[in-house]
């Protein structure tokens, strides 16, 4: 499943990692939050590098809907139910000047932006005094939002919060521009090569391991969607979740505005500019990544939901990505661990990373330069006094336990099996080992059903023929090869 904007995008090939080189910065990970980090550096002289396990927009920036809005479905009253009016204020300045500073590069670089207005909406009466709530605690914090009883859209709303002068953009080329900005000050991408751990070197430096050998590192920043390093227990502190994404050509003019939905299923629209005609996505439906069986009928939903409102065929393209919501509500930016300077990370921007990893790189680079932003506290990654996010790291860390259980089981049930019909995966006992074996355009291939993070039983995601972890949300290939999330290692490959 190829996100839209990756279809048709010439793209360089950059080198890969080569052993022997030292960087004063080493930012692993190159999408929204890595670039913008290495750029910021780069601009104050800072001698940085950046390492990409794939390929530059293989992330979840490449696949997102790229609404960069202040209006963020009901984040506002989420956040401030577990935190003060200060912290959700200091959260929207953080944001501001990601949105800010996104809009000043796009302009500046020529990365073609749509001003348009964002809107919360209500799917049903139930759902109402959400998009109130939303309304009271972003009006409160100084947003300008608007309170509609109605809206002319053929889906269903009831009412919505509007937020006016929002943007929304087309991520790849985001990317594509800000890493040729970033090489333009003569800093090294290098593609394909994963980080798979970071250690101390005699030096005082850091050892960054990359799967083609290690790079010094004087400060090194985790810009990995969800921290590749389990010092901090970031897995702990985030849930993974996974949403479905679909494009449509459109035969009437999209509905103004970028819209989502207050409550579950979640529907979020946005329209594509297109010479050929507009296009209109639509996501949603998501869930914990890896706790599915039957992936592929969430994005039938979606298909069906558009089909029903809108003049469509099928679909252009349908798609899905990842990302980590912070049981504390609030992103996490800043040390591995309390007085850890020198390695940072970046996580937890809940699908709201398009102005969230960009204050996130702010707040590194300030950090790094020692020009830390005002609003940074709102974003740190270690909060001491604050124990609000306690009771759903709980929650979250339990249902963690039970799909670990639930996986063992399961296998310890199983024993041999014949290899699963085309499309499908199965995970049984072979003698003592847990396998997971699938059949892909034709070929069945065996692979260890542990995940090398945390050794969860993996699972099958029928939408995107691969094996996913129910634990925290690493993913792989038929044939084992690593996709993203917490891991850094493939699942071994086993004799067929
Ligand atoms: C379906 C969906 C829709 C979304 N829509 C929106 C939206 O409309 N508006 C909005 O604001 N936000 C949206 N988001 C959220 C937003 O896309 C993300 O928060 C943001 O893109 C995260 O940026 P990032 O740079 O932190 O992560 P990524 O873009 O994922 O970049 C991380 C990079 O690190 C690399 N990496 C990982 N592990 C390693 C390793 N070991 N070694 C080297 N490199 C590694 C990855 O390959 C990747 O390229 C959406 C998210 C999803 C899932």
């Amino acid at each position: 499943m190829t996100p839209l904007w990756l279809t048709d995008l010439p793209r360089p090939a950059r080198l890969r990692v080569t052993p022997g080189l030292r960087s004063d910065v080493v930012v692993v990970g190159g999408g929204l939050t890595g670039l913008t980090t290495a750029l910021l550096l780069a601009q104050n002289g800072i001698d940085v590098c950046v390492v990409e396990a794939r390929r530059i927009g293989e992330g979840t920036t490449g696949a997102s809907t790229a609404k960069v809005s202040l209006l963020q479905g009901v984040r506002g009253q989420r956040i401030r139910r577990r935190h003060s009016a200060d912290a959700l204020r200091q959260y929207l300045d953080a944001n501001s000047a990601g949105q800010q500073w996104l809009l000043d590069y796009c302009s500046h670089a020529g990365v073609p932006v749509q001003y348009t207005d964002a809107y919360t909406y209500a799917q049903s009466d139930r759902e109402v005094e959400r998009v109130r709530a939303e309304h009271r605690v972003l009006a409160q914090a100084g947003l300008p939002t608007e309170l509609s009883e109605s809206l002319d859209v053929p889906f269903p709303a009831r009412a919505a919060v509007r937020l006016a002068d929002q943007a929304q953009l087309n991520p790849m080329a985001l990317l594509a521009g800000l890493a040729a900005e970033v090489e333009s000050h003569g800093v090294q991408i290098f593609e394909s090569s994963r980080a798979q751990g970071v250690r101390s070197a005699k030096s005082g430096d850091f050892l960054v391991d990359t799967e083609h050998g290690p790079i010094e590192a004087g400060t090194v920043v985790l810009a990995t969607g969800t921290p590749i390093l389990d010092r901090g227990g970031f897995f702990a502190r985030l849930v993974p979740q996974r949403s479905y994404l679909t494009a449509f050509r459109l035969s009437e003019p999209a509905p103004e505005g970028m819209y989502i939905s207050a409550g579950e299923p979640t529907r979020s629209l946005r329209q594509v500019p297109d010479p050929d005609g507009d296009v209109l996505l639509v996501g949603g439906n998501g869930h914990t990544v890896g706790r599915d069986s039957d992936t592929a009928s969430r994005v039938r939903d979606l298909v069906d939901w558009t089909q029903r409102y809108f003049t469509v065929g099928d679909p252009l393209s349908t798609w899905s990505a990842q990302d980590y919501y912070p049981t504390g509500e609030l992103p996490q930016v800043g040390p591995i661990l309390p007085g850890q300077d020198r390695l940072l990370v970046a996580t937890g921007f809940a699908k709201w990373g398009l102005t969230n990893a960009v204050a996130a790189a702010l707040a590194l680079a300030g950090r790094i330069t020692g020009k830390s932003p005002h609003w940074s506290g709102a974003l740190a990654s270690w909060r001491p006094t604050d124990a609000t996010g306690i009771p759903a790291a709980i929650t979250a860390n339990g249902s963690v336990a039970l799909q670990f259980s639930a996986g063992w089981l399961h296998v310890v049930r199983t024993g041999d099996e014949p290899a699963p019909p085309e499309g499908c995966g199965r995970v049984n006992r072979r003698l003592l080992s847990p396998t997971a074996t699938s059949t892909v355009d034709g070929v069945t291939a065996s692979v260890s059903a542990v995940c090398p993070h945390l050794y969860g039983i993996v699972r099958w995601n029928n939408a995107e023929q691969s094996w996913d972890c129910p634990l925290h949300g690493s993913r792989f290939a038929p044939d084992g090869t690593l996709l993203e999330g917490p891991a850094t290692k493939p699942l071994r490959r086993l004799p067929d």
